[in-house]
């Protein structure tokens, strides 16, 4: 394993998971009954995914993995947020029980709830319910750098919750923050260290 490029197995997967998506060359033909047998004894999921719920974003098909491989939650604008118990519930189980390796923060182009972030006054009350507590705020010059602005801020979030950082400071868990573009299907990825996005490579090796 390059751990270079990859801070552990599990993102390896996802990434290289992602090359195949992104090639047309799934190894995941569908779900039926073998695969269930197969995984049926067995949960060890290397990665947890929160994506916004925009039915164009599958987090299962993007990374192209095999069921039992990543644990997802889904909301939208993929947020984190302390008092949602059903998040938190998810959370706490992946970290604790499920040990995975990487949380991914998974925003997308296109994002509406992002874009609505602009004029929550338009919206129904359960909508605008739920985008007000996001601790976000529509910030950047553009769409896209306002969605890669709420991820970083969700990143945040998560760093913040004590089980969170206690499995980060502990055993390494990885927290990511990526970007999907989807008219093109290409992928971009928070480097924390020189704070910039980055396209992934789609070159299988
Ligand atoms: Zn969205």
């Amino acid at each position: 394993m390059n751990l270079i490029a990859y801070p552990n197995d599990g993102l390896r997967q996802l990434v290289e998971g992602y090359r195949r998506f992104f090639n047309g060359d799934p190894v995941r033909r569908g779900f039926c009954a073998i695969h269930a047998e197969q995984i049926a004894n067995t949960q060890a999921p290397h990665s947890m995914v929160v994506s916004c719920f925009d039915s164009r974003v599958c987090p299962e098909a993007i990374f192209n993995t095999n069921d039992g491989h990543i644990c997802v939650h889904r909301n939208m604008l993929n947020q984190i947020d302390q008092e949602d118990f059903s998040m938190m519930a998810s959370l706490r189980f992946a970290v604790e029980n499920l040990k995975v390796q990487n949380i991914v923060i998974l925003g997308h182009s296109d994002c509406n709830a992002v874009a609505k972030l602009q004029h929550l006054e338009e919206l129904t009350p359960e909508i605008r319910a739920w985008l007000d507590r996001t601790h976000t705020s529509y910030r950047g010059a553009t769409l896209e750098e306002a969605i890669k602005n709420n991820v970083l801020d969700q990143l945040d979030h998560l760093k913040q919750i004590p089980c969170v950082a206690q499995a980060v400071q502990a055993r390494g868990l990885n927290l990511e923050g990526m970007y999907f573009h989807i008219h093109t299907g290409r992928m971009e990825r928070y480097n924390a260290v020189s704070a910039q996005w980055k396209f992934i490579s789609t070159e299988e090796k």
